[in-house]
């Protein structure tokens, strides 16, 4: 069903891309789906043109990526192709990082599992659940039983360039700090152990309804900040980081707030995001081509995100540009798409 019958690749960068199904409301809308995936790696949007006087009516924009999945596609078959090729990775002492990118709207907290309880989809179906999963299922395989290691989760949100823990009541902000060996911390960032997916579920609820809730509008708030969920897995010896996962559910990439709305602080907002995004961009072409300069400390997820960008070979990433199939989101589909083919 529009997935790859391959074996998933087990590049340093991998990038592909989500199409999400119309929804019921679109569809009643009648709303049209611009938006054809004609192969495992390929992805076609039909644009139409500005001027219908030109020979054509559409305008066709042709992509490819590591994977396109279709809107047929489950979590688990998106989480199977990108977040857990990297389990292995971790537990051989790697940092593994997996961005869900995209407009409000478009997908990143479905797919991720970040949805506030007690909504119709919980987070237990998303790849948050699923990595952790895997990772206790791989901490007791006979392979990987003799390294004693300990597993822990963080959770935290950033918004403009504040930090906020999302797993200590009353969410407090956390300052950020880079001591001389370049090596940056965030203060006081609540790292519970955990030692089963129940566990990291139960964190994954608190997480999100203080993400969430306080809100006129939940989704309007969350959309305007990164939500970063780590995977920590340490020596129990010695409590020596072995290595570590972070999956994040980036702020909405959407330019509409930045110049159209009337209020300055969504203005703010809006370039404050652009401008992590733009860093997040640069860092991880930076990484593929193994260049010398990451230009990190541009932006507060970059920074936080530092030990995830060095290490050379230790290093992977993945993305999932998740795009919404209707003719309303066009332009901000092909800006999407248009990104994710520079990072890849
Ligand atoms: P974002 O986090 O990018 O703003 P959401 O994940 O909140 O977007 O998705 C917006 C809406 O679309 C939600 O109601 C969500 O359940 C629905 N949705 C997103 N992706 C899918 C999908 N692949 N299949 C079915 N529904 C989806
Ligand atoms: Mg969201």
């Amino acid at each position: 069903s529009g997935t790859t019958d391959n074996p998933p690749k087990e590049h340093q960068i991998v990038v592909c891309v989500r199409k999400r199904p119309l929804r019921r409301k679109e569809l009643a809308d009648g709303e049209l789906d611009v938006v054809s995936i004609p192969s495992k790696d390929m992805l076609v949007v039909h644009e139409p043109r500005k001027h219908v006087n030109l020979s054509k009516f559409l305008e066709n924009h042709s992509f490819r990526f590591d994977y396109v999945f279709n809107e047929d596609c489950s979590n688990g078959t998106v989480y199977e192709y990108t977040a857990r090729p990297l389990i292995r990775h971790i537990f051989e002492g790697g940092m593994a990082t997996c961005f869900a990118y995209g407009q409000t709207g478009s997908g990143k907290t479905h797919t991720m599992g970040g949805q506030f309880t007690g909504r119709q989809q919980s987070s237990m179906d998303g790849i948050y659940a699923m990595a952790a999963g895997d990772i206790f299922t791989t901490l007791k395989s006979p392979s990987y039983d003799k390294l004693q290691l300990k597993v822990s989760c963080s959770f935290f949100e950033i918004y403009g360039s504040r930090v906020y823990d999302l797993l200590m009541p009353g969410k407090p902000q956390l300052r950020v700090l880079e001591d001389g060996n370049q090596q940056v911390q965030v203060v006081g960032l609540t790292e519970n152990p955990v030692n089963s997916t129940g566990e990291v579920l139960a964190l994954l609820e608190l997480g999100n309804s203080v993400r969430t809730s306080g809100q006129t509008s939940a989704n309007a708030k969350s959309s305007r900040s990164h939500a970063v969920f780590q995977i920590s897995l340490r020596s129990s010896a010695n409590r020596r980081l072995h290595g570590k996962f972070s999956l994040i559910d980036l702020a909405g990439n959407e330019r509409g707030a930045d110049n159209s709305s009337a209020d300055r602080v969504t203005r703010l907002e809006g370039s404050e995001i652009n401008k992590s995004l733009l860093v997040l961009k640069e860092c991880i072409r930076a990484l593929g081509r193994q260049s010398g300069h990451l230009p990190f400390r541009g932006s507060k997820l970059t920074q936080v995100l530092r030990d995830s960008f060095i290490g050379g070979k230790k290093v992977k990433t993945c993305m999932i540009a998740m795009i919404s199939p209707g003719l309303h989101s066009v332009e901000n589909t092909l800006n999407t798409l248009r990104y994710a083919d520079r990072v890849k």
